[in-house]
């Protein structure tokens, strides 16, 4: 039984595609989710998805490349969304922090991914950032009856909300973090069905190693880590992000 990272960019890490796949792989480390953020790097996402039994794929425009969203890029991303090895719209949503495009074009651009995952029907990986409210609100609005994976969980504040809407939550790296009192409470409560583990490579490297680069698999250690707070073994938990994954990503396999 190996391990999931649920989210990652290995066109971020500086090291070659092919040796994290395989560095992963020597850890126990068997499903790794490449996400896109804009058309060329959602179509690398199937590429690397076709060349590695590993490797799954989500496709669509982060918030920062939200300005960059045209036609032909909507159609990129519509036709990838049929590939097989495509198993969400995503990585999408809302960045108020960086404000890299507009926030009202963001906002234009997360409905159209809603409206798409809708339309497809795949599940909807969200990214969001200092936009709380208007996440959860654009998400009831639009979303009804989707699946959908807060990846990077940093909403502790709203958790039971976000639970009672039938979210998937993905904790990545830094809910090892020493300040990290609210999220690793947030860890500990989620339901078990509702879980999932992720890195966010090459950034928020779990400690100890935190400060180096992450990769995917370092997810190895934010098992354990989370498995301590919920009183159960790294492979208690990994059996149940598996079951999770399998139930909120439909097309995706695991060996
Ligand atoms: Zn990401």
């Amino acid at each position: 039984m190996t391990y999931i990272d649920a989210h990652t960019h290995l066109d971020h890490c500086k090291v070659d595609a092919g040796d994290l796949v395989a560095a992963a792989r020597a850890a126990g480390v068997g499903t790794i989710v490449q996400s896109g953020t804009d058309a060329a790097t959602s179509r690398l996402a199937v590429r690397l998805a076709e060349r590695f039994p590993e490797v799954w794929a989500t496709v669509g425009y982060h918030p920062h490349d939200a300005k960059e969203l045209d036609g032909p890029g909507q159609r990129v991303i519509e036709e990838l969304a049929a590939h097989p090895r495509v198993l969400a719209v995503g990585e999408v949503g809302l960045d108020y922090h960086y404000d890299h495009s507009p926030r009202a074009r963001q906002r234009e651009v997360f409905e159209w991914h809603v409206r798409l995952a809708a339309r497809v029907g795949l599940p909807l990986v969200v990214h969001t950032r200092e936009a709380d409210d208007h996440t959860l609100d654009l998400l009831s609005k639009e979303g009804g009856g989707l699946t959908v994976i807060l990846h990077c969980f940093s909403l502790p504040e709203h958790l039971d909300e976000v639970v009672a809407r039938g979210y998937y939550l993905s904790f990545a790296g830094n809910v090892t973090f020493p300040k990290a009192a609210a999220l690793q409470e947030a860890a500990r409560r989620v339901p078990a069905g509702r879980i999932l583990l992720e890195t966010d490579a090459p950034y928020l490297t779990p400690v100890p190693r935190r400060g180096r680069p992450n990769s995917p698999a370092m997810v190895v250690r934010t098992y354990a880590f989370v498995a301590a707070l919920r009183g159960v073994t790294a492979a208690d938990l990994t059996a149940v992000v598996r079951e999770n994954a399998v139930r909120a990503y439909p097309r995706l396999r695991l060996e």
